[in-house]
């Protein structure tokens, strides 16, 4: 196997990796259909740290969407309101009334529109053509483009509109194999003083709270605080304010660094992150999910899942339940008659319990246990077993 490098700075990635995860879903997005399933398998992801500049990344090529901006998580009052505070703040500490601002991967225009309620001229640009269509049909002046060097941002009628005051980027570098390209486009793209308002997953969080579930190839770069800032100081620009924010994201303010020439980011050697929470969580969850499926079988009784989502497949992919798990219930209509990637077990409706129905149901949906769970007691009745993975261990509810 080739050496793989760091996507940030170039140095070797080295040949052990700090945790190697096998039968992982090779996709959060691509749910296969029936026809696609001999052909569909999971893949094994190696969790880096690049030994110069510190940022946790996986080796592995990235999943082919990753210059779509595909927001499939509910579009929450909590998350709007979020975006209103930081735009709020964005445009008041930065001097942005009335000034130009571009969104580097605007999907469909949900935060967009959002930025409309504010006193300055909006832009954005998203790669996926139905996305561009649904932000344009919302009034949003937005284009299809995607950030890498030496693009000039502008739409492709020849109008001009930058160069740009500031930039926004939400959750978007995580999923990029080339951030300092992408960050390096929207300097190149801004006026001399311009800013930039950035957010990305934030490693600690997960590394803190969550279970290796939360790790998936659509992330191929996990970062914190310092290797973020490496990153955006590679690319040419300087940390204004970094936060935290909704407990688990990492925000941070920059602008362009005035050109005086050779100016190269300090040698330091990374600190080498703890991941033994997520390597213990690998083989607590496991021993969990046996210890569930010897006691239900035990008792003759049947389980299935709820929640498609990226960890659902990768409880399913990852552990037993794949092969014991009747099947998968989502409320996702689009997803709905098509297979969870790796353990390819189908996914439902959740009416489709009066029909097949089961003894057990386990919620994998962090966030949205209470509701799920007040669904099945509601549409089920009492009679169903009702478990749910919490961080990284097994509740019953
Ligand atoms: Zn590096």
């Amino acid at each position: 196997m080739r050496d793989r490098i760091c996507i940030v700075c170039g140095s070797p990635l080295g040949e052990t990796p700090l945790m190697t995860l096998d039968h992982m879903p090779a996709s959060a997005q691509d749910i296969p259909e029936k026809e696609e399933l001999a052909e569909e398998k999971g893949m094994t992801l190696r969790l880096h740290q690049c030994e110069a500049c510190g940022l946790v990344q996986f080796d592995c090529e990235p999943v082919a969407y990753y210059k779509d901006v595909i927001r499939s998580g509910g579009f929450s009052t909590t998350m709007v309101n979020l975006r209103r505070r930081q735009y709020r703040h964005f445009i008041d500490t930065c001097h942005l009334e009335g000034k130009k601002l571009i969104e580097a991967g605007c999907g469909q225009g949900e935060f967009l529109s959002v930025l409309s309620e504010f006193p300055v001229k909006a832009y954005g640009i998203e790669n996926r053509d139905n996305l561009v269509e649904l932000a344009k049909e919302k009034g949003l002046k937005v284009w299809k483009q995607f950030a890498k060097e030496g693009q000039v941002l502008a739409p492709a009628d020849g109008s001009a509109c930058g160069p740009y005051d500031a930039f926004l980027s939400f959750n978007f570098l995580e999923h990029q194999p080339e951030p300092v390209s992408m960050l390096r486009c929207m300097a190149d793209n801004l006026t001399e003083d311009g800013v930039g308002l950035i957010t990305v997953p934030s490693l600690e969080y997960i590394l803190q709270y969550d279970g290796y579930y939360e790790l998936i190839r659509d992330h191929l770069a996990y970062y914190t605080f310092e290797t973020l800032r490496y990153a955006v100081e590679t690319a040419g620009f300087e940390v204004l304010e970094e936060e935290m924010v909704n407990r688990d994201t990492l925000s941070v303010i920059v602008r362009k660094r005035k050109q005086t020439g050779g100016q190269t980011n300090q040698e330091k050697r990374a600190e080498k992150v703890d991941v033994s929470g997520l390597i213990r969580s690998q083989d607590a969850i496991a021993q969990e999910m046996r210890e569930l499926i010897r006691e239900l079988k035990d008792h003759g009784k049947t389980l299935a899942v709820w929640g498609a989502s990226h960890q659902g497949f990768t409880l399913a992919s990852t552990t037993d339940i794949g092969a014991f798990a009747q099947y998968i219930i989502d409320s996702a209509p689009f997803k709905q008659g098509k297979y969870a990637p790796a353990s390819h077990l189908p996914i439902v409706p959740p009416d489709h319990y009066h029909r097949n129905p089961v003894d057990a149901i386990l919620i994998v949906a962090p966030g949205y246990t209470e509701e799920i769970a007040g669904t099945i007691k509601e549409k089920f009745g009492q009679n169903t077993d009702i478990l749910a993975l919490k961080s990284n261990h097994l509740e019953r509810i």
